[in-house]
């Protein structure tokens, strides 16, 4: 990776959830590279300083911090690390994410696994997007990306929660883009297709003939890589995408094209 001196980001600092692993971890590498500050927010402690420690060998400046996106004093402190580490935020990628443990109709949807989904995967974007937008208007401006999902744009069988969520990610980037356009925060979401990630790995039990029943969805006949989501974040981020607003930007290899 050779790092740039993009003037869209140096300077700048980026907080990527779920940096540990998959999206947020080629993302967080991606700022990097691009010349930010990264803050690598996961559950996940270890996948966490591996991702620092690999921007930082690499050249970049990260730092590591534990944070679950549904506690708010996690979000808090998280935040707080990072204007103690670096001073400022500029971006935001909300992107840690679960996926069902098991599929199943509407009316036979275990509560508590709906609620598990929607307080990660919504609740948690919320909950991040309400402390980092104040730090953002402070330094006068910058921009956040959530993470959505093929999900966020049609209704997938037997996935209810996930399917909600996703949508509501959608929804709830518009009406932030809407709330603080006009203070210069633009607010975005990815919708991805399937992308070779850990998650991918457990969803499709790691054989080959799970992994061949999804990229049967998949019309351009393979799966995304991380990289290709990490690259629209970087763009959506820049100073390229500056008309961009509450712009829910699908990747997905033509998965959700009708
Ligand atoms: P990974 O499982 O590879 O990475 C997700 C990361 O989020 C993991 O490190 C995970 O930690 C972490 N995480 C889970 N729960 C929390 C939490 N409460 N607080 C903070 N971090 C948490 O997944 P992907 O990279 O594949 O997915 C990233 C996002 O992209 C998710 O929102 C997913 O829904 C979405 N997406 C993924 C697609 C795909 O095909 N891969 C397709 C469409 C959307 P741990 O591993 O310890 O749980």
């Amino acid at each position: 990776m050779t790092m740039k001196n993009n003037e869209s980001y140096t300077g700048k600092v980026a907080f990527v959830t779920g940096g540990a692993s998959g999206i947020g971890r080629a993302t967080a590498l991606a700022f990097a590279r691009e010349g930010a500050s990264v803050v690598v927010a996961d559950i996940s402690e270890q996948g966490n300083q591996e991702t620092a420690r690999t921007i930082e060998e690499l050249g970049g400046r990260a730092i590591a911090v534990k944070c679950d996106v549904t506690r708010t004093e996690d979000v808090k402190a998280a935040l707080d690390k990072t204007v103690e580490a670096f001073g400022r935020l500029d971006f935001a990628f909300n992107n840690a994410g679960i996926e069902p443990r098991k599929a199943a109709p509407t009316a036979e949807y275990e509560e508590e696994e709906w609620n598990r989904i929607i307080d990660i995967n919504l609740r948690g974007v919320f909950l991040c997007m309400k402390h980092q937008i104040p730090l953002i208007l402070k330094q006068g401006g910058g921009a956040i990306v959530n993470t959505s999902s093929g999900a966020g744009i049609i209704g997938i069988k037997g996935s209810p929660a996930y399917t909600a969520a996703k949508h509501g990610a959608i929804g709830l980037t518009k009406a932030a883009a809407l709330d603080y356009a006009a203070q210069n925060i633009r607010v975005n979401v990815v919708c991805p297709g399937y992308i070779d990630t850990p998650m991918m790995g457990r969803f499709t039990g790691g054989t080959d003939e799970g992994r061949a029943k999804v990229i049967a969805e998949e019309p351009v006949g393979r799966m995304g890589k991380p990289e290709e989501i990490a690259e629209a974040v970087i763009w959506l981020c820049s100073d390229a995408a500056a008309f961009m607003i509450g712009h829910a930007m699908v990747i997905d290899g033509g998965q959700t094209v009708q």
